[in-house]
Order: C-alpha cells, then structure tokens, then sequence
C-alpha cells in the first residue's frame, strides 16, 4: 500500500484579483448550454477567502475587507491564512480535465513518425507502433511504475491550472493489468492533493488474443473486470470506445447493463470515426459522450433535454491532423452542453494542457474564449457529476483555483504553446510553479 503523502490543506486569502471568474450563475441548475455557456460570473478587483480546503466567500476586493465576518475569520485564522496578491491576474475554477488516459509508459514514437510519413493503421502496427505496443507496456510494468507515471502527469496537470482530473485505464485489457491500471490510479490520487475519478475503460479495443471472438471479450469486462472493480472501489465510471472499429451497439448496451447491475455510472467514446447512434444508450443515464465528430440531428435534439455531457477532445483531431473537428457550434446551439478535455493518452493526443484544448476550441472549433472557459470548468464538473463541488467559485464548493499571469481571461486559450498558470490551489493546496518548463513545484506558499 502505497503511503499517503497528501500535502495538509491550507486555507488561503486571494486578493486585488484582477478579473475573478467565478462561473456562478445562480438560479440556472444543471450543465450550461446555449447562451448560458459563456457567462463567465465576472467580478473586477476581486478577493476570495478559502478555510478548511473550501471557498467561504468571494466579492470585490473591498467588499470582503470591509465585511465585519470576513475580518473575523481572517483575525481569527491570522496564522494559517496565506494571502495572495493577485494584482493584475486572473482567477478562476481550475479546470477539470473530465477525459484523460493517463496509464502508460511510453510515448508512442513510432506512430508519430509513421503518421507523418502517411503510413497507414496497420502499417504503423507492423512497425511496432499502435495500441499493442502501449499494451505491452502496462501488462510487464510494476503497480508502482504505473502509478508514478500517473502522479507525473498529474502534477504537469496542476502547473497547466487542473486541479480535477477523470483518470482511465484501458491499455491492460487483462483482468490483473486493468485492476492493477485502477490501482495505479488509486495510488497516484493518494499522493496528489487534486481530485482524481477512476474509470474502467476494459473496453478501450479488442485485444489480439480475442481477434474474432469479441463478445467473449465483453464477457471478461461484464462478468469479471466490472464486478471486481466495483468490489474493490476502484472504478466510479465504466467507459466503452463505441465505434465501427471498436465495440457494437449491443456490446455497449450488455457492458452498461452490467456496470449498472454493480452500482457503477457509465460513460462512452462515441462518434469519433463514423455515427453511432445514442438514443437507445441515454436510457442508461452516460454522465457523458465522448468525442462526438459524428452525430445525427435526432441525437442531438434528444441531448438537448438530457444532463449527459457531449465532452469535445481537439487535441486528438490535432494530433492526428485531421482537417475536421467536432462542430462544437452546431451542439451548442442545439442546447447540448458542451465540455472539453484534453484526452491525454500516447497514441493520439499526448498533451496534459487545457488550456492547449481550449485555444483549439477557439480556433478551430469556433467556440469564444468564454465558452471555452465555462466548457473546461463548470461543464467538466457536470461530466464528472461534481457540479455540486467543483467547477466553479462559489461559498461550499471545494477550493480548487488557477491564477493566470495574465490581464485578461482571453489571454488563457490566446497564448497557445506557452503555459502561463503561475498557481494552482487543489482542496485548499498551495502548488507555485517554480520552472519555466511546465512542472509544479512542492513548494508552499
Ligand atoms: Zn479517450
């Protein structure tokens, strides 16, 4: 078991915030859509207090110094409250990265070159490249080197301003190397003083070794991977790749009955390389669809009335190069909520930045700056189904914040290729950037 060394929470004042998005929007439950996606909760000048690991109160600068309970509070916390001078930068919630596939342990190189070249699928495979070679990896790999490949990545995930992060397996595809991936996950998260949501992704593909018989594929996930995930609490979500390429309709539907007979939400990869259609899934309540490049008028209008998320991840269609995104307008004027993530995993998105995702959803997929922002926080949550802890700045939710060293929030997906978060506060935990190379220090405040 791997010890616990969670930094304790500290309680923290943040003042002279130059622009404090706090994505409140009160009297609007439920994910943000349509016009409701860009409003932002703007406050200039602005101040928030944080005690316990939770926001207590924000305002204006002034407001929160005049008010007699604030000045109690902070009287009284006077040595454990570090103040922060946010003068001149921008506050917000941190961002939660709501799809990522962090268990590796190689990038995947050969299919990087191979894809410039133009090589096919199956040629990068016969040279060694493709989602065997990942496999590989994780099934000879130690629970430990798993897991300190998860920690890495999320500690680059905080000095990018992540302060949530949903976290799959899916690259064991074996009974032992998919519970040891959620294991990975588990012990990383312990170290890690963000939030981390583990799901079972077993049914990422069909391993070699079921080349054929994919329904006795499912069956391993259904009866095996699904009920000791569950018995163990490793997994919140189960997730399956629905695709022409990947699993059926009736293999999605029998893998969803079965993480809802063991008490586990579900969520799903659809529409990344053809349709798929998604009426006969919302019947299972997915907290979220994921990708979504291909996806009929029919669906889009029966999304429109549910709470199930339609997560975008460009920084696959950027990788890949592809000319095509996902017509992040088309769902957003159709009333579907919309959130982003990055996607992280070695194959076909190997970034951990999202404010990387959200520059590529302004600019290649027309969303504003704004949408971009409330997609990357508030409707990240509602995809985790955390809206009621995170997501956004507001007395009760838990103290996770970025702090941009920028006038502007436009600035956040403007400056693309450069990291400037210069802090993040995770459940009330001070991490200070201290390199120029995109790692968060140890360091307190
Ligand atoms: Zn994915």
């Amino acid at each position: 078991m791997t010890k616990n060394r969670k930094p304790r929470t500290e309680s923290a004042l943040l003042i002279n915030i130059g622009q404090l998005l706090t994505l409140a929007l009160p009297g609007k439950p439920g994910p943000r859509r349509g016009p409701d996606l860009k409003q932002l909760g703007i406050i200039q000048d602005a101040a928030v207090l944080c005690l316990g690991g939770k926001i207590v109160s924000f305002g204006t600068t002034k407001d929160a110094l005049r008010d007699p309970w604030v000045r109690k509070t902070i009287r009284k916390n006077r040595n454990r409250i570090t103040e922060i001078d946010c003068t001149g930068k921008v506050v917000l919630p941190g961002f939660v990265d709501s799809h990522t596939h962090p268990v590796f342990t190689t990038p995947r190189l050969v299919d990087f070159e191979k894809r410039i070249e133009g090589a096919s699928y199956e040629e990068i495979a016969a040279a060694g490249g493709g989602i065997r070679s990942s496999l590989e990896g994780v099934r000879n790999a130690k629970q430990a080197e798993l897991a300190s490949h998860v920690i890495d990545a999320l500690q680059q995930m905080t000095a990018h301003g992540t302060t949530t992060v949903e976290a799959k397996s899916g690259y064991g595809l074996t009974l032992e190397s998919e519970l040891k991936s959620l294991e990975a996950i588990r012990d990383a998260a312990s170290q890690w003083p963000g939030t981390v949501v583990a799901t079972l992704l077993g049914a990422h593909t069909v391993p070699k070794e079921f080349a054929g018989r994919s329904a006795q594929y499912v069956d391993l996930v259904c009866n095996e991977m699904i009920p000791n995930a569950a018995s163990q609490r490793l997994a919140h979500f189960v997730d399956v790749f629905h695709d022409k390429v990947a699993f059926s309709l009736e293999e999605t539907q029998r893998i969803f009955a079965a993480a809802a007979s063991h008490g586990l939400a579900v969520r799903a990869h659809v529409g990344q390389l053809s349709e798929t259609p998604l009426e006969s899934l919302l019947r299972f309540n997915p907290a979220s669809f994921d990708h979504m490049d291909h996806v009929n008028d029919r669906d889009l209008s029966l999304l429109a009335k549910h709470d199930t998320v339609a997560t975008l991840v460009p920084g696959a269609n950027y990788f890949l190069g592809m000319k095509e995104y996902p017509n992040a307008r088309r769902l957003i004027d159709a009333g579907v909520p919309v959130a982003l993530a990055t996607d992280y995993n070695p194959g076909t998105s190997p970034t951990l930045s999202m404010p990387m995702a959200m520059s590529l959803a302004c600019t290649q997929m027309k969303m504003s700056p704004a949408e971009a922002i409330a997609a990357a926080t508030i409707n990240g949550a509602w995809a985790l189904r955390l809206a009621d802890r995170k997501g956004s700045i507001e007395p009760g939710k838990d103290a996770d914040l970025a702090i941009f060293d920028v006038a502007d929030y436009r600035e956040i997906p403007y400056w693309f290729g450069v990291n400037r978060c210069e802090m993040t506060i995770m459940n009330g935990t001070i991490s200070r950037r201290v390199t120029g190379h995109g790692r968060a220090g140890a360091c307190r405040a």
